[in-house]
């Protein structure tokens, strides 16, 4: 079977396609021949050696899946299923989903909602169902689109691009934060009401500013999520899930203390599968098919290792799905 297997050499990592035998696919109960992946900042990070991600070398990168269960020894699982996988340990300590099949513990896999094409699936991703996530969390939080405008930073990117299409189709009034203004009608397309320039949020800022937002998906960090719970008004929430500015949080107390706000975190990588089934029915019926075709380029798995650099350039525009066989 074909596989992209990054391994570790003298320069560093790289990532070649090769001939992997299905014997080395590794642990679990359940084979799926793979269809369709994804590239999301993790894979990128992955590939590049960056962030540590991978702990097991040589390893197939990809961090999510998507195919058909080829053989199953578990009972809640038959050959045929439409079933994908976000996230666990795919790419970390487990051949992911860059390659023609992968072996998964039956716990990790979830089935394709019905309103969902095996690549509409991967065209959401660990990235879009991360946005779903954050949806969530504000939800849970108690927001509701009449308590103001939602924020979005890192609007072009993954996460940001399908949180500003669910937000807007639930009825917010949705900001898009970004570092390309030049593709403010492609955001305002998605949904987002009105455009900001990312650079207004990335400097160092003070412990309170204005009462802007009700609401925030931040995929930032650093200090634009610092400045984004520094405008958020009084009880509003903010959900945190990611990093691409940077790992740190320069704030202080003052946004909790003295305006009550909730910083809620985000973690897609090891939540639970009620909550991964939770999200993925929720991103079924919230979803417009339309506005994730819009913000999807397909790549073929011979392109994943040059698109990386690109994506960690910040010049990838929303959603890579990635043609397996
Ligand atoms: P992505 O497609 O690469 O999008 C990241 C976006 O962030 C870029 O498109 C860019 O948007 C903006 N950005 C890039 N560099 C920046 C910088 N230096 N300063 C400010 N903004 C910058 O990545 P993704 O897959 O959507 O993931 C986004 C983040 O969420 C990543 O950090 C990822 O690791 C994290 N994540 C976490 C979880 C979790 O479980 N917690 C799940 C999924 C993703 P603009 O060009 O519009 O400014």
């Amino acid at each position: 079977m074909r596989a992209l297997l990054t391994e570790k050499t003298e320069a560093g990592l790289s990532t070649t396609l090769t001939d992997l035998d299905p014997s080395e696919l590794g642990e679990g109960n359940v084979t799926v021949r793979v269809e369709w992946s994804t590239v999301n900042y993790k894979d990128a990070l992955a590939l590049s050696g960056r962030g540590e991600i991978i702990k097991t070398l040589p390893l197939v990168g990809g961090i999510d899946l998507a195919g058909t269960v080829e053989s199953s020894e578990d009972a809640r699982f038959a050959p045929g299923d439409r079933v994908l996988v976000n996230g666990w340990d795919l790419s970390q300590t487990h051949h992911g989903g860059y390659a023609e099949k992968a072996r998964v513990p039956a716990n990790w896999l979830v089935p394709v909602p019905d309103a969902f094409s095996m690549r509409d699936a991967m065209a959401i991703g660990t990235a879009g169902y991360s946005a779903m996530l954050c949806v969530l969390a504000l939800e849970h939080s108690g927001l509701t689109p009449e308590h103001g405008d939602v924020l979005v930073t890192g609007a072009n990117g993954g996460v940001g691009s399908i949180a500003i299409a669910l937000l807007s189709k639930l009825g917010y009034r949705v900001v898009a934060s970004t570092g390309r203004m030049s593709e403010a009608e492609h955001l305002r397309a998605l949904g987002a009401a009105d455009v900001i320039d990312r650079n207004d949020l990335a400097r160092p800022g003070r412990p309170l500013g204005p009462e802007r937002w009700a609401g925030a998906v931040d995929a930032v960090g650093s200090h634009t999520l610092a400045n984004v719970l520094a405008q958020t008004r009084y009880r509003g929430v903010v959900a945190a899930c990611g990093l691409a500015q940077g790992m740190d949080l320069p704030t202080s107390m003052a946004p909790f203390i003295l305006r009550g706000i909730t910083l809620a975190g985000i973690d897609s990588v090891r939540a639970p599968r009620d909550l991964r089934l939770a999200a993925w029915a929720r991103l079924a019926t919230d979803l417009e098919l339309p506005k994730l075709a819009a913000a999807t380029r397909e790549i073929g798995l011979a392109d994943v290792p040059d698109t990386v650099a690109h994506l960690l350039r910040g010049e990838v525009r929303g959603r890579l799905v990635v043609r397996i066989p």
